[in-house]
């Protein structure tokens, strides 16, 4: 079976030097952004799970110090076979690999990738392809309440209920990403194949489900495909018929 991982991050800003209020070039970073916290749920898992900075003993020496955060996060994708987030490609995995590399670690081994941004943007036409409104949109529920830069403000200044707000935001994230991603799935005809990764799989390539329905056969000018809807994730698949003597030898 596939290991599949749902994710998110939260990364603390920028604290730097300017020299005025209003649309200012920043001169110099005091302290550049880390990773406070983020949250993850393996496909087979019930529970969602968030690591903080506060979570380790390290916190109370160096409250900046973001290593075991990273150092958690890193052997999580190293162990995904697929890792699946909302602006992930552009942002969270590119975010996480730049921590990395900073402390040090080197590469995670290969996991191929599922952005629900991205098959927000290739097979529909939404007003706004934030997570939270895809979520309010199409009846999921919404995102929770962040409280705003205080939150993140409190967060880095180690109040506990800023650190509560945030858990509780970084959590409702993956558990409405799970959701959202599941209701667009069956559009996203570039969907990583799960038989490909578990070759003795026999099963939907998108959702692992034996669930298969006939949908009839789709002929193109070399070969006959049985074509199947799967009746968990709603999406298709086919499989080459082999019945040789209909296969033509002038193609
Ligand atoms: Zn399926």
């Amino acid at each position: 079976m596939p290991k599949v991982l749902f994710f998110d991050i939260e990364t603390a800003p920028n604290l730097s030097y300017v020299w005025g209020q209003w649309q200012q070039d920043v001169i110099e970073h005091v302290t550049e952004w880390y990773i406070i916290c983020f949250s993850y749920k393996w496909e087979h898992e019930k529970k969602t799970h968030v690591v903080s900075l506060d979570d380790f003993d390290l916190y109370n020496e160096d409250p900046e110090n973001d290593f075991d955060v990273v150092y958690k996060l890193w052997q999580l994708l190293d162990e995904a076979d697929i890792v699946i987030g909302h602006n992930s490609d552009a942002f969270d995995i590119k975010k996480a690999n730049a921590r990395f590399v900073y402390h040090n670690f080197g590469p995670t081994t290969h996991y191929q990738t599922v952005d629900t941004l991205k098959i927000a943007r290739k097979y529909f036409k939404f007003n706004s392809n934030r997570l939270g409104h895809l979520g309010e949109h199409l009846g999921l529920g919404g995102k929770e309440v962040t409280g705003g830069f205080q939150t993140w403000a409190g967060c880095m200044k180690g109040e506990t209920k800023a650190w509560a707000t945030m858990k509780k935001y970084a959590k409702q994230d993956v558990d409405l990403l799970v959701d959202v991603y599941e209701r667009l799935r069956p559009w996203a005809t570039n969907h990583p194949n799960r038989n490909v990764i578990d070759s003795t799989s026999r099963s939907c390539p998108t959702c692992g489900s034996d669930k298969l329905q006939k949908r009839g056969v789709r002929r193109t000018r070399t070969m006959s495909y049985q074509t199947y809807q799967c009746q968990r994730c709603r999406s298709y698949c086919r499989e080459r018929l082999t019945n040789t003597s209909a296969r033509p030898d002038f193609v």
